[in-house]
Order: structure tokens, then sequence, then C-alpha cells
């Protein structure tokens, strides 16, 4: 590892979800992941509600917990979609979007920065 400022050099980059089954509750269930470094320790920041009324229609996207009106790109191209913003303890930044497509249900992560000048692995 090196200490490194990553913030304003760092590309958005698409990444794998990293979703792992789990046994911790009395119910079936997944863990979800750092898509980084698989780091488990993940706290939810924003989440952003895309909504389309109509397939290729215009979308309205509210974020919470604010509650404003956001003008982000839908990620679902046709559809709708959510959006959790993510920050982990291993200080990476990222995002999981769940995106409706012609009937089905996908799950997409973006990296989108790390944090300060955390020591995370490259
Ligand atoms: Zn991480």
């Amino acid at each position: 590892m090196r200490r490194v400022n990553r913030r304003s050099e760092h590309k958005i980059v698409s990444v794998a979800p990293h979703i792992e089954w789990d046994d911790y509750w009395d119910k079936p269930s997944a863990r979800i992941n750092c898509p980084v470094c698989a780091d488990s320790y993940q706290h939810h920041a924003e989440t952003i509600v895309f909504d389309r009324p109509r397939e290729d229609g215009p979308t309205t996207a509210i974020s919470l917990p604010s509650g404003n009106a956001v003008s982000e790109k839908n990620p679902s191209s046709r559809r709708d979609a959510v959006r959790v913003n993510f920050y982990g303890e291993c200080g990476h930044e990222w995002s999981l979007d769940i995106v409706q497509h012609k009937g089905e249900t996908f799950l997409f992560a973006t990296w989108t920065g790390t944090r300060d000048d955390s020591d995370v692995p490259l």
C-alpha cells in the first residue's frame, strides 16, 4: 500500500458488483461489499430514485434523504432505476445501480472516487 490522494485524478470506472451470500440473518441474504477491494464495511449515502412512467419517457429523479429533484442521468436507458451511493470504511466511494431493461433487472457498480488520502490498495 502507498498513501495517495486520488480524488482529483480518479476517473469514474465501471466495476463488477461484489455480492456474497451471507448466513448472519435468520432469512436468506447477501452482503454487498466494496466492488473495488471487497471490504464489507460499506455505508449508504445518498439514494436516487429514477422514475420513468412510460418506456422512453422523461425521467423524474428524486434524491433521498434531501427529497430534492436532481438531474442526474438515468442509468436505465428506457425504464426505472435506483442508485445507492456508498462510502466504504476502506476509503472507496462507489454507487450501486438497480436498473430495469426490457423487463429484466440488472445490478451495476461504479467506482466514483477515493476519500481524502486514505491508505487503500491500488
Ligand atoms: Zn474498498
